[in-house]
């Protein structure tokens, strides 16, 4: 009997869709078909995929409204979050995919020996396996998909199967869009089942996965049988280094929109604000102050800051965290026990540096705060993390700031905000947040393989080097 899978609303408890779970013979026949479409789709200039592209940022555009619904309905973010950021976000993705693969060139072409001309080509890879998470799950679905197809590639996506509604909108939003059939299918299944299945399916020449990292290990793990191309985008912990010099209202502002965003629930959220002991107690007092202010409530009403966690399991263990942490001697403000799916902004004060709660990731509308006294201590806790995604430094010492960005091991540190992300910059960690890029013409890097042509150009039978191997003749 075919298992379903039950989609609700985390903010309403509403079942919003039942779907049939993908089984690994539902894997095996999308690979297949990828596999033949992608011969054609591959052979496409790029003049004629960009179009497509464009068509389908035109096409999330007229239906962002219907977008944003479901996407808050899903996730129980703010609606808006999902209108200003989610869905823009995305149709701005496919523009610049469209555009950025038009303009990719190889190096030079060139006599590296002088009876060879050297070409460098960049050819898809092939058909590219894709894995979702839930936080996200529209613009995390766009920057899997985009650079995938923009340079030829065909996509198999299995999103987080407890939100996959915007993925399957986007998808038919693409086929509207006229991209070929079996370029890119939606498969709503289990982790365990249908990711396991396509992760190893002989078929994926390259598996793209963005989650967790106890996750992202098991799939590169089962990606190293074949052994294909990964590209993994893992947790965080942000740090948010605040120097005695910074504008104390903007890292205050900084670090509430910073840690609140999507509930916390964003992989480079703000989680750890250290801060330079002259400040620490304006900082802890100040952001409290804040956090009483925020909005939390129904998701769909514009005036909401924070809507519901992802699930009433997630806004539990969230709750866990906290718990835990004020056992272990940590100050909290909020705090109190979630509401079904609703966790209030806490903020927890004083905990160890090697407690759970700082070195984990919460996934939650939580802000861990301490201080520090000299810049290298500031530094050197910011980097006392097996993460390395994001983070930020706050101050107005052009030095000290020139020093954040060369020391704090990251893929991304901003220097006097925390959060914005543009389509021509690329996202990506280091040390246990993964590697490879997603956004940016980085991205199309990770879906060609580079490849060397090199053409005799003399004529002869005999080339000069055959001498070295065979003498006579
Ligand atoms: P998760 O790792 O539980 O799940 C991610 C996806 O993997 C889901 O589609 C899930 O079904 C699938 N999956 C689960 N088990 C699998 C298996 N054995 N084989 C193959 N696929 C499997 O993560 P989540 O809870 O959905 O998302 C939250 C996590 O994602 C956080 O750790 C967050 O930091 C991370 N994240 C990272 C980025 C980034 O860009 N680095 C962006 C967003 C989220």
């Amino acid at each position: 009997m075919t298992e379903l899978l039950t989609v609700t609303g985390p903010a309403t408890g509403d079942v919003l869709a039942e779907l049939p779970a993908a089984t690994a013979a539902d894997v095996d026949t999308a690979v297949g078909r990828a596999r033949k479409a992608q011969r054609e789709w591959g052979a496409t200039a790029p003049g004629e995929r960009a179009a497509v592209l464009l068509r389908v940022a035109a096409l999330i555009e007229a239906h962002a409204e219907e977008l944003a619904l479901t996407e808050t309905r899903q996730c129980g973010k703010p609606i808006r979050l999902s209108r200003e950021f989610d869905v823009p976000g995305t149709a701005d993705n496919a523009a610049f995919f469209a555009g950025a693969s038009r303009a990719m060139e190889g190096k030079a072409a060139a006599e590296y020996s002088a009876d060879h001309t050297s070409a460098i080509r960049r050819d898809p890879v092939g058909v590219v396996g894709s894995i979702a998470p839930w936080n996200y799950p529209l613009q995390m679905a766009g920057w899997k998909l985009f650079p995938a197809l923009a340079t030829g590639n065909a996509v198999v996506i299995k999103p987080a199967e407890i939100t996959p509604l915007t993925t399957l909108r986007l998808a038919e939003l693409c086929a509207e869009a006229g991209l070929p059939d079996g370029v890119l299918t939606v498969l709503v299944g289990t982790g365990p089942v249908a990711g396991e299945a396509l992760v190893s399916h002989p078929g994926i020449d390259m598996v793209s996965f963005t989650g967790s990292t106890a996750v992202g290990k098991r799939v590169a793990q089962l990606a190293a049988q074949a052994p294909k191309r990964v590209h993994l985008e893992l947790g965080g912990k942000a740090p948010f280094v605040v120097f005695d010099d910074a504008d104390l209202e903007a890292a205050m502002h900084g670090a509430v929109a910073g840690a609140l965003i999507n509930g916390g629930q964003d992989c480079t959220a703000a989680t750890r604000a250290y801060v330079q002991r002259p400040l620490y107690d304006a900082f802890v007092d100040g952001v409290a102050d804040l956090f009483g202010t925020v909005r939390m409530g129904d998701p769909e009403d514009p005036a909401t800051d924070l809507g519901s966690l992802i699930s009433r399991a997630q806004a539990e263990r969230v709750h866990g965290f906290v718990s835990r942490a004020a056992t272990a001697g940590a100050r909290i403000v909020g705090g109190r026990a979630p509401e079904g799916a609703f966790h209030e902004p806490t903020l927890v004060v004083g905990a160890a540096q090697d407690a759970e709660i700082v070195r984990d990731e919460v996934f939650g509308p939580v802000l861990v705060v301490l201080p520090f006294d000299s810049d290298d201590d500031g530094l050197a806790l910011a980097n006392d993390t097996r993460y390395g995604l994001a983070a930020s430094a706050w101050t107005r010492d052009v030095y000290r700031a020139g020093r954040a960005s060369r020391e704090l091991a990251a893929g991304c540190v901003w220097i006097n905000d925390h959060i914005p992300i543009v389509s021509e910059m690329p996202h990506g960690g280091v040390k246990a947040s993964g590697y490879g890029k997603d956004m940016s013409s980085y991205a199309l890097e990770e879906y060609t393989s580079v490849k060397h042509v090199m053409s005799d150009n003399t004529g002869e039978a005999r080339k000069s080097w055959h001498r070295t191997v065979f003498a006579g003749g």
